[in-house]
């Protein structure tokens, strides 16, 4: 049965919790955004108030094993600032019993790094390159059964669980899939969970027509399950950024040096023709501005997108087009947007994305209902100030991208079901 964590009693109650807190870090280990740990404070917050305490799990990077440049001490100081409350630290998350039976409420631990161990993953590490097939499922078959034990102990830490790490619920790791199985009464979304989970539903199962998805980005091949899927849904689907050029090359466009992906010609072909079938309008850039050399400053030139001279690579979308989207965009009611229009992290290619920004920014304005998400998008309208201007900015990449492909993913699954 699914909790609530508004209805939970949490009084006296130790909760489990899944965060996201893997967190970009510097040399010196400071954190340089920390966006994720402030998106979980709100659900961190709600359990210390309501007289329950905290045990925190997460992954930080990918370590191979235990090792102090992942470890998530570097970042103990800086939750217990976000939260207003001191957090203690449990040095191996295997071995954390007597910290967590001593917890009293109010009181916050933060478990080490779940990745030390390749329990949380349930994936084999070390395996030498030329392992045979046996020797591969031999070792699969080995981290599986002891994977077990790992979720055991976990659990064994507290009364309730809850997952907040929507950044990873498109994993079946142990942490933030396996482990809801020992709490069947007592497992919940925090409420970050529940917003992504509510936005996508947003899109995907009340949207409002007009609805317009803007797919941009550098690659056909990580985007063309969320576009198939898109085509059962949105009414205009604005193909821009880098993987337009796979387009206009399937289309026999000559696309000079501009990034594409040959081999997926064939889909991108495919995609074309079952919009035409459901009515769906494609809308890819009519011009582009090209450089000449692939760098911020190198010369410029607006040119058709279907005769990019040879040499030349495209980088951002042109005026024409943009004057196109804004039309479509204004007069949407739900808005997605996923991936740039350009190379934005070279300012001079940076308008088209910034442009998009704008669009969506006034229609949200005027009462659409708009979900941006991605890491670049993400960054894109946060460096224009702009989290403020949008419905809903996700915090999950990979996650939100198989949300919207239509797959369940795990980490919701195992809390709904
Ligand atoms: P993705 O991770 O697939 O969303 O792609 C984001 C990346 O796509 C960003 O780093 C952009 O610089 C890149 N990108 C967007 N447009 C282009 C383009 N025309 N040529 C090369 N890279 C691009």
């Amino acid at each position: 049965m699914q909790q609530y964590i508004d209805s939970y009693d949490f009084s006296g109650k130790k909760a489990i919790v899944r965060v996201d807190f893997n967190v970009p870090l510097d040399d010196d280990f400071n954190i340089t955004d920390d966006t994720r740990i402030r998106a979980a404070i709100p659900t961190l917050k709600k359990v210390l108030a309501s007289g329950g305490s905290l045990i925190l799990m997460s992954h930080l990077g990918r370590p191979k094993g235990v090792d102090a440049k992942f470890s998530l001490k570097h970042i103990q100081q800086h939750i217990a600032e976000c939260l207003g409350a001191p957090v203690q630290f449990a040095d191996d998350c295997q071995k954390a019993d007597a910290q967590a039976a001593a917890l009293k409420p109010g009181e916050v631990l933060l478990l080490e790094n779940l990745r030390f161990y390749a329990e949380e993953e349930g994936k084999p590490r070390g395996l030498a390159a030329d392992a045979s097939d046996e020797e591969k499922a031999a070792a699969k078959k080995a981290v599986k059964e002891s994977q077990k034990e790992f979720v055991k102990k976990l659990a064994s830490y507290a009364d309730c669980y809850i997952n907040d790490a929507f950044g990873t619920a498109h994993r079946a790791h142990a942490s933030t899939a396996l482990i809801a199985a020992y709490f069947p009464n007592d497992k919940m979304f925090g409420y970050l969970m529940e917003k992504e989970t509510a936005a996508v539903d947003n899109i995907l199962k009340n949207a409002r027509r007009p609805f317009t998805a803007i797919i941009g980005g550098s690659k056909v091949s990580s985007k063309l399950g969320v576009i198939k899927n898109l085509l059962d849904k949105v009414d205009n689907l604005i193909i821009c950024g880098g993987m337009s050029y796979t387009f206009v090359k399937a289309q026999g466009g000559r696309i000079g040096d501009s990034i594409h992906e040959d081999e997926l010609i064939p889909d991108a072909l495919e995609v074309l023709r079952t919009a035409e079938a459901k009515g769906v309008n494609i809308s890819l850039s009519a011009e582009t501005v090209a450089g000449k050399e692939f760098s911020d400053t190198t010369e410029r030139r607006t040119v058709d997108i279907f005769n990019i001279p040879d040499g030349w690579h495209g980088m951002d979308c042109g005026e024409a087009s943009l004057a196109r989207w804004k039309e479509i965009i204004l007069a949407s009611k739900t808005i997605l947007w996923n991936g740039p229009a350009g190379v934005f992290e070279f300012p001079s290619f940076a308008h088209g994305t910034e442009q998009i920004a704008t669009y969506i920014a006034e229609a949200t304005q005027n009462g659409a209902y708009s979900l941006v998400g991605g890491g670049d998008s993400v960054a894109a309208v946060t460096r224009m100030g702009f989290s403020d201007k949008v419905s809903y900015v996700s915090t999950g990449g990979g996650a939100l991208l198989e949300a919207i492909e239509g797959k369940e993913l795990p980490g919701v699954a195992a809390i709904r079901n």
